[in-house]
């Protein structure tokens, strides 16, 4: 149903402000459809490397292709990326449909076309028979149901979540983290997953990328990061004590 995912490719990407250098030369392939999760704690640099894939930041140098393209001076919009984060930042004023078609109509396409396919991204995350709610009458979980449909409702090549769930109860995020799989793996689409929760990130990547102070410390599976840390930092996110 949706535009297949595109590989990410992040080359030897370093991002400095002022005298710091919050990322020191970061290389990450991720393969179509694949869902890769960037690990670390507050402060390593995942939300600065997420800023800079979707255009809503520049790095200091190296580059970042989608596909076969390079992205590097391309504007946020013209990425063909979905966004989600944190806080939802869903627009108050606007009901659930209303902010999922607003990404659409920027789109030039006709005001049926909209409804119709932000309908069906609210279908995605079984939120049709709440379309014409506004965030307040939303609870938690399903506003950022809302902000999963906006973000798939362009047909991204690449999704991008910040920390989508670190703003639920624990509770909830258990079947959010389902819903969140189950959907990219619907859409085939390839996913950059940012996360200082290990647990997330163990039960939903392919691959887990784990990040210490703008470096790449380890990248591989979840088994193998378990069976295989590179040391001890590695060790201690993945659960290992000894
Ligand atoms: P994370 O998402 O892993 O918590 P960030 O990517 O947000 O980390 O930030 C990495 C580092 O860059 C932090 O030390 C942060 O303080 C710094 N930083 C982020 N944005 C800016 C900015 N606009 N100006 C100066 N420093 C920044
Ligand atoms: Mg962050």
């Amino acid at each position: 149903m949706a535009t297949p995912g595109k590989p990410v490719s992040i080359k030897n990407l370093v991002k400095r402000f002022a005298s710091t250098e919050v990322l020191q030369g970061v290389n990450l392939d991720v393969k179509t459809g694949e869902f890769i999760s960037i690990l670390g704690p507050s402060g390593c640099g995942k939300s600065t490397i997420l800023r800079i894939v979707a255009g809503l930041d520049f790095a200091t140098s190296g580059e970042v292709l989608i596909g076969a393209k390079a992205v590097t001076h391309l504007p946020a919009w013209e990425r063909e990326i979905g966004l989600v984060f944190q806080n939802f930042a869903l627009w108050p004023h606007m009901t659930a449909l209303e902010n999922v078609a607003f990404g659409l109509e920027l789109r030039k396409l006709s005001k049926d076309e909209c409804r119709r396919r932000a309908l069906e991204a609210l279908r995605l995350v079984r939120l049709e028979h709440l379309a014409t709610r506004y965030p307040s009458q939303l609870s938690g979980g399903q506003q950022q149901r809302v902000a999963i449909a906006r973000a798939t409702v362009i047909n991204p090549s690449v999704l991008l979540l910040d920390e989508p769930l670190s703003a639920l109860d624990k509770s909830l995020r258990k079947d959010m983290q389902l819903e969140i799989k189950s959907i990219q793996q619907k859409l085939g689409i390839t996913t950059i997953f940012v996360t200082h929760d290990q647990e997330e990130a163990m039960s939903l990547s392919d691959r887990i990328v784990v990040m210490r102070a703008g470096k790449i410390v380890q990248i591989d599976t979840p088994e193998r990061l378990y069976s295989n840390p590179v040391d001890r930092y590695v060790a201690q996110f993945v659960g290992e004590t000894n």
